[in-house]
């Protein structure tokens, strides 16, 4: 880093949800794991290490910005703040509270956070949501209606004691490496067992026992029909299920009624592979599923979990050490963003609904809270311009990350004033009225909750450059322009202090208790480390038992032609989400710089596609151009690409029907032609 760098000091990575411990060797240049939380021996993956190479970055914004004449200016503060004042001001005396929309932003502290939702409700608005819509709403939706808490079950430690691991849609070793060498790896090399549910053979497959390669969008069937296997040869837990559940006479009849063999077919799945997957999670002692974005986006990916934990209820795999239903949360703080309210139908601790929750916000806050749930990230967008006329979009890229971008973009382009709130030069700033530029991670004191619940604290390292602002003094700033001089932001562990006294779930922590160590919600009065396992004896709801549902197979939205393949999206080792950050990094691009469309060898040869063609991808709502990787290691009739590269925008592929529940959009299912790029020229 620069002459800005001050001491180096214990903070946390800012990339994905694994949380680990992260600070700069000024003598390397570069990033280097401390014996953190989860990190134990300071492990990092590449994208720690290259953590500070976008923190001095030429594109780093640097001084506020304001568009005039359809050109953005430099500006002062003052200036950009006026025009935000008005333009809320008058979108709101004009059309009401809600037509205002707030993006939180799942990579920025919990302090930050729990600022951007107060102050969407201090305006009497509940519009604000955040990018965990796009990866883990429909989990986070399942599991709290089933058991009370969208969360990670276990902790990853005591994870490491199950005899079997089932990941269903996720690919640690790739994106969770630090969960899969610390965590994974040493339990599989002592015998554990592991099933990978992923339509990919990828490097997690590598270290499998049994591969179950699913056609995207038929999660249902495969599940319902290893919960089959286990009713069918009598691996229930009778003693679990008859005290922790409720249910069950209806899920056998329905499941009596499964053809397993069928079901292996229709799921595109060895019928044999499946039955031997299903013994082995059924019989296990302790099984232990890790639940990723393979399962949750999709348009019934709400009902994809729902079928996922019958699993876990059907064999008492719930409330034990070794165990669980656990979520592997994309970004560094997806958990937290969602923890401190973030979100149109939560507040900090509790639904919107919940009235002890709502008296509990309002009195500390001080002003009436609104109750009717606000417009999620998706549904906003296809508002914007309509009635929701301004917006602002902390931390976040929906230029990329948005299905249906190409709309998306056209929306963005609509509103009245658009102010986008980041570090960088992101493709959604070309969409902004008003430019604010706020503090990279490594700039930043605030805590972060990781995906096992770890509440850390992150720590400045430096200044931002320039004239930008820590991002709490920008929220601030905004706060007192939009709605005066009360709106209180003291600093983050103030911010931290009212979170603890609003929401149960942080409750008795605090920024001494944290140190360089974690604290783990729920953290009961006197703990120091916070809960371990959840849903031991009574679950989170308060229930001592669960429901197990009948969940039955939704067909995939989009209709796959005879000459289409199923586009299926997610990410690489080297490159983050919407590649804002990592692809600013120069470590990162040398190491990977373009993206690739996998392609099984058989759908290649019949399109006449060799190993890295030119190819273009196309369906009604855009076409992309990139590199064929042909490989064996991509299911016959389905391709894969990520979503990192503004360039090819693949999310102009991508759908927007939503999950009637979750609201979460079906990037994992959407059907393409795939040709040689030439042969259309
Ligand atoms: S595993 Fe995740 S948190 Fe750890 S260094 Fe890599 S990106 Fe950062």
């Amino acid at each position: 880093m620069s002459e800005r760098t001050n001491e180096p000091r214990e903070s946390v990575c800012p990339f994905c949800g694994v949380g680990c411990g992260l600070t700069y060797d000024a003598e390397r240049g570069k990033g280097v794991g401390w014996r953190g939380a989860v990190n134990t021996r300071g492990e990092l993956c590449p994208k720690g290490v290259a953590a500070f190479e976008h923190v001095d970055h030429a594109d780093r914004l640097r001084t506020p910005l304001i568009r005039e004449d359809g050109a953005l200016r430099e500006a002062t503060w003052d200036e950009a703040l006026d025009r935000i004042e008005t333009a809320f001001g008058e979108a709101i005396a004009r059309h009401g509270p809600d037509a205002a929309f707030f993006f939180a932003s799942s990579k920025c502290t919990n302090e930050a956070n729990y600022v951007v939702q107060k102050l969407a409700r201090a305006l009497g608005t509940n519009n604000v949501d955040n990018c965990a819509r796009l990866c883990h709403a429909s989990t986070v939706a399942a599991m709290a209606e089933r058991f009370g808490a969208g969360a990670m079950t276990n902790s990853l430690r005591d994870l490491t004691e199950a005899d079997v691991f089932l990941v269903a849609g996720a690919n640690p070793a790739v994106n969770h490496p630090v969960i899969f060498r610390s965590y994974l790896l040493p339990a599989l090399k002592a015998g554990t067992e592991l099933i990978h549910l992923d339509p990919r053979a990828t490097a997690t497959t590598d270290a499998a026992t049994h591969h179950l390669p699913v056609r995207p969008g038929f999660d249902i069937p495969l599940l319902n029909a290893m919960a089959a296997v286990v009713v069918e040869e009598g691996l229930v837990d009778e003693a679990f299920v008859r005290e922790r559940t409720t249910g069950f006479e209806a899920l056998r009849a329905f499941l009596d009624e499964v053809d397993v063999d069928a079901a292996a077919e229709q799921t595109g799945v060895d019928a044999e592979t499946l039955r031997t997957a299903a013994r082995s999670y059924g019989s296990a002692d302790r099984a232990a599923i890790f639940t990723g974005m393979g399962l949750s986006q999709h348009h019934c990916g709400t009902d994809n979990v729902h079928a996922l934990l019958n699993l876990a209820l059907l064999t008492g795999n719930v409330g034990t050490r070794g165990a669980g239903v656990n979520p592997l949360r994309g970004q560094n703080n997806v958990q937290g963003a969602g923890d401190v309210g973030a979100l149109p139908d939560r507040l900090p601790g509790g639904r919107i609904d919940d009235p002890a929750t709502h008296e509990r916000c309002a009195t500390e806050w001080g002003f009436d809270v609104p109750t009717t749930p606000g417009l999620t990230e998706v549904e906003a967008t296809h508002r914007f311009g309509e009635d929701v006329r301004v917006a602002y979009v902390f931390g976040e890229n929906p230029a990329v990350t948005e299905p249906n971008v190409s709309r998306v973009r056209e929306k963005l382009a609509s509103l009245d004033c658009l102010v986008v709130h980041d570090v960088v030069r992101s493709e959604t700033v070309e969409f902004a009225d008003v430019v604010l530029p706020g503090g990279t991670w490594a700039e930043t004191d605030g805590t972060v909750t990781n995906t096992d619940r770890q509440v850390q604290r992150m720590r400045a390292m430096a200044d931002p450059p320039g004239d930008a602002r820590r991002d709490l003094d920008v929220l601030g700033a905004v706060a007192e322009r939009l709605v005066g001089e009360g709106f209180a932001c003291d600093g983050p562990e103030a911010v931290f202090e009212e979170l603890t006294r609003v929401s149960a779930t942080y409750a008795g922590m605090s920024y001494d208790g944290i140190g360089t160590g974690s604290q783990r919600w729920p953290f009961p009065e006197g703990a120091t480390e916070g809960t371990a396992v959840l849903h031991e004896g009574t679950f989170a709801s308060g229930s001592t038992t669960a429901d197990l549902r009948i969940v039955e197979h939704v067909d995939p939205v989009d209709p796959v032609g005879d000459d289409e393949l199923v586009l299926t999206t997610g990410r690489i080792l080297e490159h983050y989400n919407s590649g804002a950050l990592t692809r600013r990094s120069g470590t990162l691009v040398r190491l990977r710089g373009t993206d690739a469309l996998q392609i099984h060898p058989g759908d290649a040869a019949r399109r006449g596609i060799e190993d890295g063609d030119r190819v273009r991808v196309a369906n009604d709502r855009g076409m992309v151009e990139l590199a064929a990787e042909v490989t064996p290691g991509v299911r016959s009739g389905t391709v894969f690409c990520t979503f990192h590269f503004a360039d090819p925008l693949v999310n102009t592929l991508t759908g927007d029907t939503l999950d009637p529940v979750a609201k979460i959009p079906p990037f994992k299912h959407s059907a393409v032609r795939v040709t040689v790029a030439a042969a259309d020229n």
